[in-house]
C-alpha cells in the first residue's frame, strides 16, 4: 500500500514496563490491520531548554500535528532545574479535560456487575492550581481557581460526549453548598451548556452524596463531570469498582481536538523488563484513541478481543490472578481477533 491512506498517531512508549505493553499495543493494531502509523517518541536524556522538560518540543509537535497520541507511563527524573513530564504535556497541549471510560470486564468478578460509567475531570484548574502560600507562621493558604471559561469547556466536552456516544445523562458533581462561589460558578456553567442539550438529562449531585451512592450502586451514574480534585478522587474510585487501575482506560482532551490517551497506572519499576506487565489499561486506553477519530469498528472488535480473552481465563497476567507472560496474553488477544 502507498501508506497514504494510513492515519499518523504519536506514540510515547514510556518507562519501565511502558514499551513492553507499547509493544503489546503495536502487535494487537497490527493483528486487526488498524490505519495507524506510529511515530514514536521518546523521553530525552537532557533538558530541552525549549519544553524545560525532558520532553523534546520535537515530540509535543508530532502531537499537535497529528492530533492523536498514546502514552505509556513516564517516570519522572528526580532533580531540580525542570518541569515534570505530565505537567508539560498538559501544559503545552493545552489538556483540559481526563475522561476515563469505566465498565464492567466480563469474566473479571469484582463486587459489581454493571458499572458503566464515564468520569470527566477538569484538568487545568480548580485546587490543582498550584497556587499555595504561608500567610504568616502557622497559617496557610491554597487558592482553588474556578473561571468561567475553563468550566464551560469541560462542561462543553462532556455533553458533546454523551450526545456522541449514545449516554442519556450527565451529572455534573459539586460542594457548592459550602464552596459557594467556585463550584457555584462551575455549577453555573453546565446548566448553561446544559440548556443547548434538551436530549440529555441533567442532574447536579454533591461530591459525598455521590461517592455514598457510588460504592452502593454505581450503575446509577452515567456520565460524570467536575471539577479538578473531585475528578482526581472519583476517577480512581471508579477504576476501583471495575478491578483497579491495570484496567481502567483514560484519555486526555486538549485545545484544538487533540486527544492524547494513556493508561492510568505507572511505569510499575518491580516488574519492568520481567515480560510480566499486563498490557490491558494501555491497550483500551488506544480503544478510546480508535474511538476518537472514529473507528469504531476497529475499536469494538480489539476490545471485544481484549475482553474475551480475560473471560476466558486461559491467559491471564499476574495481577489478575494468572501465571500468562504479557506476550503470551497479547498473542492470544491477536488469536480473538
Ligand atoms: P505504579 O502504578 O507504577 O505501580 C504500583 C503497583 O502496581 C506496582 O506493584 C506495579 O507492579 C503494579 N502495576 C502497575 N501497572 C501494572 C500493570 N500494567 N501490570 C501489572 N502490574 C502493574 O505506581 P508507583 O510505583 O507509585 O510509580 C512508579 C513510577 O511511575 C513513578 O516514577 C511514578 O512517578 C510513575 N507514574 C507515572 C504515571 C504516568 O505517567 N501517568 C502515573 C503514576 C505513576
Amino acid at each position: 500500500s502507498s501508506g497514504s491512506d494510513l492515519i499518523r498517531a504519536t506514540l510515547f512508549p514510556g518507562d519501565g514496563i511502558g514499551p513492553e505493553i507499547a509493544e503489546s499495543v503495536k502487535q494487537v493494531f497490527r493483528a486487526a490491520e488498524v490505519p495507524i502509523e506510529w511515530e514514536e517518541h521518546y523521553v530525552g536524556d537532557q533538558i530541552d531548554p525549549r519544553t524545560q522538560s525532558f520532553l523534546t518540543w520535537e515530540s509535543l509537535e508530532s502531537v499537535r500535528q497529528n492530533g492523536v497520541g498514546l502514552k505509556g507511563p513516564m517516570a519522572t527524573p528526580i532533580g531540580k532545574g525542570h518541569r515534570s513530564l505530565n505537567l508539560t504535556l498538559r501544559k503545552e497541549l493545552n489538556l483540559y479535560a481526563n475522561v476515563r471510560p469505566c465498565y464492567s470486564l466480563r469474566g473479571y468478578k469484582t463486587r459489581y456487575d454493571d458499572v458503566n460509567l464515564i468520569t470527566i475531570r477538569e484538568n487545568t484548574e480548580g485546587e490543582y492550581s498550584g497556587l499555595e502560600h504561608q500567610v504568616v507562621r502557622g497559617v496557610v493558604e491554597s487558592l482553588k481557581i474556578i473561571t468561567r471559561q475553563a468550566s464551560l469547556r469541560v462542561a462543553e466536552y462532556a455533553f458533546h460526549y454523551a450526545k456522541t456516544h449514545g449516554r442519556e445523562r450527565v451529572s455534573a458533581i459539586h460542594k457548592a453548598n459550602i464552596m459557594q462561589k467556585t463550584d457555584g460558578l462551575f455549577l453555573k456553567c453546565c446548566r448553561e451548556v446544559a440548556e443547548k442539550y434538551p436530549e440529555i438529562k441533567y442532574e447536579e449531585v454533591v461530591i459525598d452524596n455521590c461517592c455514598m451512592m457510588l460504592v452502593k450502586n454505581p450503575a446509577l451514574f452515567d456520565v460524570l463531570v467536575m471539577p479538578n480534585l473531585y475528578g482526581d478522587i472519583i476517577s480512581d474510585l471508579c477504576a476501583g469498582l471495575i478491578g483497579g487501575l491495570g484496567l481502567t482506560p483514560s484519555c486526555n482532551i486538549g485545545e484544538g481536538g487533540i486527544a492524547l490517551a494513556e493508561a492510568v497506572h505507572g511505569s510499575a519499576p518491580d516488574i519492568a523488563g520481567k515480560n510480566l506487565a499486563n498490557p490491558t489499561a494501555l491497550l483500551l486506553s488506544a480503544v478510546t484513541m480508535l474511538r476518537h477519530l472514529e473507528l469504531h469498528g476497529k475499536a469494538d472488535r480489539i476490545q471485544d478481543a481484549i475482553l474475551n480473552t480475560i473471560a476466558e481465563g486461559k491467559y491471564r497476567t499476574a495481577d489478575l490472578g494468572g501465571t500468562s507472560t504479557t506476550s503470551d496474553f497479547t498473542k492470544a488477544i491477536c488469536d480473538h481477533l
